[in-house]
């Protein structure tokens, strides 16, 4: 079943037209946007006749919304606003992948559009340069969605070898790994390293430390790569937070975050000032850690498999089994930065971001 993409296409009789030389300022400027589900991404490509440096300098374009959730079949279409620029790891060459926002008819933002006023609280609370690093977990599953490698009737053994393992029957699907790390180098996403995680299949990679909306710009096209470079290899990217139910660990999107006022000397008193701040929205921002009101959640984070009761707020110093860590090292230099642990991994990391910032730094809710 894996071998599909191969057994209808080539990727060697690709190459030879990918290397065919294109002249002038020719560009293919691949649009990508997240579609109604506020979880899948969609793209489609348009030829420029220029590179461009700024999104302003791109054209808005717009697409058939009836078919992806964003617009009724009578009404159907849906603005996109580019927004940043990334180097096309796939076309290479002066090739372009471009981040959208999606705008209604009506000129108000999409429905799944968080990133408009994510932008707009990350202006607000600019002074506090506000910086995040976000531990994307995911797993890789077989065309007929059956976790890579796994037998086919059946478990592997039980978790314990497998998290940060090297060796086959250890790991599973280690290329695509590879192949995305080296991808989100190439565009100038800020990766900053990758793991094999607990359940096999299961990976995860950071980005980060970015600040403000970059965060989620810069996550958001890291999942877009992910699929893509996965797809190259006949693989399928699931993010559903709890994937596999029993004795398997969940995935999440662990959010490290500082202000600058943590970072500083003493500053954690700034820490556990915001870490009291979160305790009083808890439920709040529940809602706001996975798709469908938060509900995804609820199979994740029960209190065992390295993660909290969902309805319970807790933290701790080097604890995984709470909402909130404090790093070991943060406790003794007396400052740095928390990680709240509560975020699913398939969460919007411009929700994720945007509540963060505007609990700790601006004091609303
Ligand atoms: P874990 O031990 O939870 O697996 P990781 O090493 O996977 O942690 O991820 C830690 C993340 O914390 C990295 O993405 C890193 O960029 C981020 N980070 C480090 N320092 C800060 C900081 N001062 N503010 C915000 N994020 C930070
Ligand atoms: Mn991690
Ligand atoms: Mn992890
Ligand atoms: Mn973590």
């Amino acid at each position: 079943m894996s071998t599909i993409t191969t057994e209808l296409t080539n990727k060697t009789v690709l190459d030879r037209y990918f290397r065919l030389p294109v002249t002038g300022q020719k560009c293919q400027a691949m649009y990508v946007w997240i579609d109604g589900t506020g979880e899948n991404l969609r793209s489609k490509t348009r030829t420029l006749n220029f590179v461009p440096k700024k999104p302003r300098e791109l054209p808005i374009w717009n697409f058939d919304g009836s078919s992806t959730g964003q617009a009724e079949g009578s009404n159907s279409d849906v603005y996109l606003h580019p927004v940043a620029i990334y180097r096309d790891p796939f076309r290479l060459g002066n090739n372009k992948l471009i981040l959208c926002e999606t705008y209604k008819y009506n000129k108000k933002p999409t429905e799944t559009n968080n990133r408009w006023h994510c932008k707009e609280v990350m202006q607000k609370a600019e002074s506090h340069h506000p910086w995040f690093g976000m531990e994307q977990e995911y797993t890789l599953l077989d065309v007929d969605n059956h976790p890579l490698g796994w037998p086919k009737n059946g478990y592997p053994g039980p978790q314990g070898p497998y998290h940060c393992a090297v060796g086959a029957g250890k790991v599973y699907g280690r290329d695509i790994i590879e192949a995305h790390y080296k991808a989100c180098l190439y565009t100038g996403i800020e990766i900053a390293g990758t793991n094999a995680e607990t359940m096999p299949a299961q990976w995860e990679y950071q980005v980060g430390t970015c600040e403000g909306i970059v965060m989620g710009d810069d996550l958001w096209m890291s999942r877009y790569l992910l699929h893509h470079v996965a797809e190259d290899f006949g693989v399928v990217v699931s993010l559903d937070p709890k994937p596999v139910l029993g004795d398997w660990n969940g995935a999440g999107l662990h959010c490290n975050f500082s202000t600058e006022e943590m970072r500083k000397e003493n500053g954690y008193e700034a820490i556990e000032a915001g870490i009291s701040k979160l305790s009083k929205q808890h439920v709040q921002h529940l809602k706001h850690y996975a798709p469908h009101e938060g509900k995804d959640n609820e199979k994740r984070l029960i209190g065992t498999h390295e993660t909290s009761r969902m309805y319970n707020f807790s933290s701790g110093v080097a604890d995984r089994g709470v909402s909130i860590r404090i790093p070991r090292m943060v406790e003794q230099e007396k400052k740095g930065y928390f990680e709240d642990r509560r975020p699913a991994s398939n969460a919007d990391p411009y929700k994720v971001t945007e509540v963060l910032v505007k609990t700790i730094c601006l004091d609303e809710n």
